[in-house]
């Protein structure tokens, strides 16, 4: 028996455990089914959006999150998330991250949407592993059970709470309160950012559970990864620092597109790079960093220099091939401003969650942050009684449309899902195709979980067909969420979507 059992190892799943860790009394178990370092975190390259300086204001990180956002980000959530991010970050500092410093101030870089420069990196560009390796010392160092290399598969549920979580070895864990953790589902996708470990695992353990998921229809896509298997991110913070996009003859075509250009929101500069690459036969654009000089970017950014140059490219004297690649779920666990989820005892944070803090899209640098600050809140939400209840749907929030699980054909591969998922459910989407993938995912078996490859493939089919699901029910195009058939916003249904379900 354990007090809070947390699922996952990232910025959000290791602040839990150790806020929890650190109340008197409380037994905290922490599971992840990889090493402690392997997450979407390690890999987080840009920063910390949070507002440490007199000439920023949270009213303005609170404003460019709402504009990245697109009519759908719900306004407390964000408040929370900018308001308590100081503190949340400076809680980071206590434990041991070490962020830039400049002139004997933390240094703070400009990205894309941000109208004030407001992103701590550290180590350069490496400012995820930063975090993560502080907090892994920090709960090496504490009294939290870890358990690495555990993978959790399902969620235990009895008498309509959550109380608890089975294991692919056999075992299972009680717990009063389940904290979910497990990040993102990149690899819904064959081109992603992620790392192998992001298979949407949380968000299918608790739609089996009968959570309500919600904005499962938002995922987005970076516009920038090198275009070489694996995807590795060449970090927007390349934009922000005047790297510029050009089409195969040396033109800048995002002038064209948005006024903003490359610094446009993301949704809008992947598209215009799918576009312009669509244009061009399916060649890569390509990213002109030579104006910021070698040097420049090898001081700035280490951790892409390495990465461009092991596959043979010198940036700092010709263009880079990049395309855009699967990088952030909007959608996930819908939850409450306490990471509580629809199922008593079950909660979620991170970016398995969704509590329509980033609405239809993601402002960058935003999501390390709602790890930090959402990781202490949740343990709030388990150990204080006074935190109010879980408020039922409410305007801005839809009622679920609802999913199965399982088909009778057999199974898809998980190349072919994800090709799948990239054709009908990709940067681009209409009725069509997203019928059409609705009807092969509900065929599909779902396959038996016998190792983790094959609990992963099941998981990410699971969510697989609610994604396909939700972004056939949004009539509209909004943020991450681009259909030609319905390419304008509908301001009817600026509301969160939701999809539960059914047996
Ligand atoms: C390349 C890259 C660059 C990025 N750059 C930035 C940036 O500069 N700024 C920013 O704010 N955001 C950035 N992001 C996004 C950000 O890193 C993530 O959104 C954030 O780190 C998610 O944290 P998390 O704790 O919710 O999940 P993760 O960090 O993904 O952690 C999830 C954990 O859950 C574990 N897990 C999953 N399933 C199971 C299971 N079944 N059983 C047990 N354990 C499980 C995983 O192994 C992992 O430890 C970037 C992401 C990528 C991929």
């Amino acid at each position: 028996m354990t007090h809070i059992l947390v699922i996952g190892s990232g910025v959000a799943g290791l602040t839990a455990a150790l806020d929890a860790d650190s109340r008197p009394g409380v037994e905290v178990t922490l599971v992840t089914k990889a090493t402690l370092d392997q997450s979407n975190t390690w890999y987080a390259q840009g920063g910390v959006a949070v507002v440490t300086s007199a000439d920023d204001t949270v009213a303005s990180h609170v404003a460019d999150t709402l504009v990245a956002g697109a009519g759908l980000s719900d306004d407390e959530a964000v408040e929370v998330l900018c308001a308590e991010g100081p503190e949340a970050v400076q809680h980071l500092i206590d434990r041991g991250v070490l962020f830039d410093v400049h002139d004997g101030q933390l240094a703070r870089g400009l990205e894309a949407a941000h109208s004030h420069e407001r992103i701590l990196h550290a180590g350069g560009d490496a400012t995820g592993a930063a975090i993560a390796a502080a907090l892994i010392a920090r709960l090496r160092d504490s009294d939290v059970v870890i358990r690495e290399n555990t993978m959790v598969v399902d969620l235990v549920v009895e008498g309509g709470r959550v109380t608890g979580a089975t294991l692919l070895d056999g075992g299972s864990i009680e717990a009063d309160a389940v904290v979910l953790a497990t990040g993102g589902a990149g690899q819904l996708y064959p081109y992603t950012t992620n790392p192998a470990v992001a298979t949407g695992d949380g968000l299918a353990m608790a739609l089996r559970a009968g959570a309500v998921a919600s904005d499962l229809e938002f995922y987005q896509f970076h516009p920038t990864s090198l275009a070489v298997p694996g995807n590795p991110l060449v970090s927007e913070a390349v934009r922000g620092e005047g790297a510029v996009l050009v089409d195969r003859d040396g033109r800048r075509f995002m002038l064209d597109v948005h006024p903003d250009a490359e610094l446009a929101p993301r949704d809008v500069v992947a598209r215009g790079i799918a576009a312009q690459m669509a244009r061009q036969g399916g060649e890569p654009v390509r990213l002109d960093a030579t104006g910021l000089g070698a040097a420049f970017l090898a001081e700035r950014f280490p951790t892409i220099d390495a990465t461009v140059r092991a596959h043979g490219m010198d940036w700092g004297r010709e263009p880079i091939p990049v395309t855009p690649a699967a990088h952030y779920f909007m959608g996930g666990v819908r939850t409450d401003l306490w990471a509580r989820t629809s199922l008593p005892g079950l909660f979620a944070v991170g970016e398995v969650a969704c509590n329509g803090l980033h609405g239809a899209n993601r402002l960058a640098s935003n999501s390390l942050l709602e790890g930090a600050v959402y990781g202490r809140r949740v343990v709030d939400a388990v150990l204080d009684p006074e935190v109010a209840p879980l408020e039922p749907f409410d305007a801005d929030w839809a009622e679920p449309v609802t999913t199965t699980i399982d088909g009778e054909g057999p199974s898809l591969s998980r190349a072919d899902l994800q090709q799948l998922m990239w054709d009908a459910a990709g940067l681009t989407r209409d009725a069509r195709g997203l019928e059409d993938a609705l009807a092969e995912l509900g065929r599909s078996a779902v396959r038996d979980a016998t190792d983790v490859k094959s609990v992963e493939d099941a998981n990410l089919r699971v969510v697989a067909q609610a994604v396909v699901q939700s972004a056939l029910a949004r009539r509209e195009s909004r943020g991450g969420h681009f259909r030609t058939d319905f390419p304008q916003p509908d301001p009817g249904r600026a509301v969160h979507s939701g999809v539960v379900v059914t047996r």
